[in-house]
């Protein structure tokens, strides 16, 4: 059996460590080291934590539907343990908005894709949405795409302290540690080589750094096309609240905004991809706050006139590990380096992501091969062949 070290003890290290444990990998031989084990800088601790079906790509659906699954059934995933809580889900369901033509095709194109999966996203005229959320002002609008079912918030932070919990209990080593290097003695990999000095032998190594992936990569002699880049976040409470769920709006604009907080709440959650948006350092956290007075607020005001009056109640700024070919997972073995594998370039939609993507490279280092879902068009090939993932749904 191979002794498997993961870079990263996140939502993607723990994950896999579970998943290792749940296919029959003998815990004793996994190891994951994590240099902040508080977590409080990994785009982990900084998500949106929302889960859709509105991708473009049936195998971006498909991800997605497993991730659902998971998490609707957690307590019964986890082998039935009463200790582990059931997962909340939200499911106030994402909008897209077409002011245009083009992006009227493709949400066209992509709800085909997703009732071929069996999503219940549902195409709306203007005059259905407002029948519906009679709140906003859909000047401009064509076109709506909503999730029905099974997309809003879910708690992802409790599936990360489970499965990180109960792979520990089962025996999987958690090191307090900064992997500095990985050993690639004999021209495979050996193992890591952590900043103080010591040494863990290694048959597998899997690079689950989140924005700090393409130094992992550097430090095995490869390159990863992984950038961190700032995402923002700002809670608010309205004066007047909405009376009614909020679904997750994506404007034309390129300003998000949901719900934030089940039942009657008045306080709600936006963001956008800033226009200024560089490569970051990984321990970069200033923000450019200026843009929400700028264009932000502007933005959803316009959408939703009641949010012209609304008081921000705090905000911060994230890191998405953002793979800058095509804005998708990087998940498998690098045919570079023997033993080293990709579980990163997530992108702003991993936390979703992590049940699948977690069993499936489980079930490559256990088998050999993706057993329930075949996961390969996320590998590294495509990348060294500057093949873009296809998926037009990336917020
Ligand atoms: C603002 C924001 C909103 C988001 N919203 C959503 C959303 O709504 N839905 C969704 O699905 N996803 C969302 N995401 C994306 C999602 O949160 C991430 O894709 C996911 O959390 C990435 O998890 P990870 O474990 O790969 O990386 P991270 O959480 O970044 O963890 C990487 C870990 O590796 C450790 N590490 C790094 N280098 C080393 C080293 N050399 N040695 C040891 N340890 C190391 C770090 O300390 C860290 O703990 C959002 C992200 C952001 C920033």
């Amino acid at each position: 059996m191979t002794d498997v070290v993961i870079v990263g003890g996140a939502i993607m290290g723990s994950s896999l460590a579970w998943w290792l444990t749940e296919l029959g990998h003998d815990p004793a031989r996994v190891t994951v080291v994590e240099r902040d084990p508080t977590y409080e800088n990994c785009g982990t601790a900084h998500t949106n934590s929302c889960i859709r079906q509105q991708f473009g790509n049936p195998l971006n659906v498909a991800v997605s539907r497993f991730g659902v699954e998971f998490l609707k059934d957690f307590r019964a995933h986890m082998g039935g343990d009463e200790r582990v809580p059931e997962v909340l889900l939200h499911p106030f369901g994402y909008l897209y908005l077409a002011g245009d033509p083009a992006e009227e095709d493709r949400l066209r194109a992509a709800h085909a894709a997703q009732q071929a999966q069996g999503s219940g996203t549902v195409l709306m005229a203007p005059e259905e949405i407002a029948a519906r959320w009679p709140f906003y002002d859909l000047d401009g609008i064509t076109l709506g795409s909503w999730g029905s079912r099974d997309e809003g918030y879910f708690d992802g932070t409790t599936m990360f302290e489970w499965w990180r919990r109960i792979a520990r209990e089962r025996g999987v080593s958690f090191v307090h540690g900064e992997v500095a290097g990985v050993d690639t003695a004999g021209g495979r990999v050996a193992g890591v080589v952590l900043a103080d000095g010591t040494r863990i032998g290694a048959d597998v190594v899997v690079n689950a750094a989140g924005s700090r992936g393409a130094a992992v990569a550097r430090s095995a002699g490869l390159d990863l096309p992984v950038e961190p880049r700032k995402r923002y976040t700002w809670v608010f409470e309205a004066a007047r609240p909405l009376g009614q769920d909020l679904p997750l709006t994506i404007d034309p604009s390129g300003v998000h905004c949901r719900q934030d907080g089940v039942g009657p709440a008045n306080q709600y959650m936006a963001g956008a991809t800033p226009a200024h948006d560089p490569a970051v350092d990984p321990d970069d956290f200033g923000g450019e706050w200026e843009m929400w007075e700028e264009t932000i607020w502007p933005a959803l005001a316009t959408r939703i006139p009641a949010f012209e009056e609304i008081r921000v109640k705090r905000a911060w700024v994230g890191h998405y590990d953002l793979n800058v070919l095509d804005a998708n997972a990087i998940l498998g073995f690098h045919p570079g380096l023997e033993g080293f594998a990709i579980m990163n370039g997530f992108s702003g939609h991993g936390l979703q992501q992590s049940a699948a993507m977690g069993r499936g490279l489980a079930e490559r280092i256990v088998h050999g091969r993706y057993v329930s879902l075949d996961l390969s068009p996320f590998g590294v090939e495509r990348v060294l062949a500057g093949e873009p993932f296809a998926e037009r749904a990336v917020i």
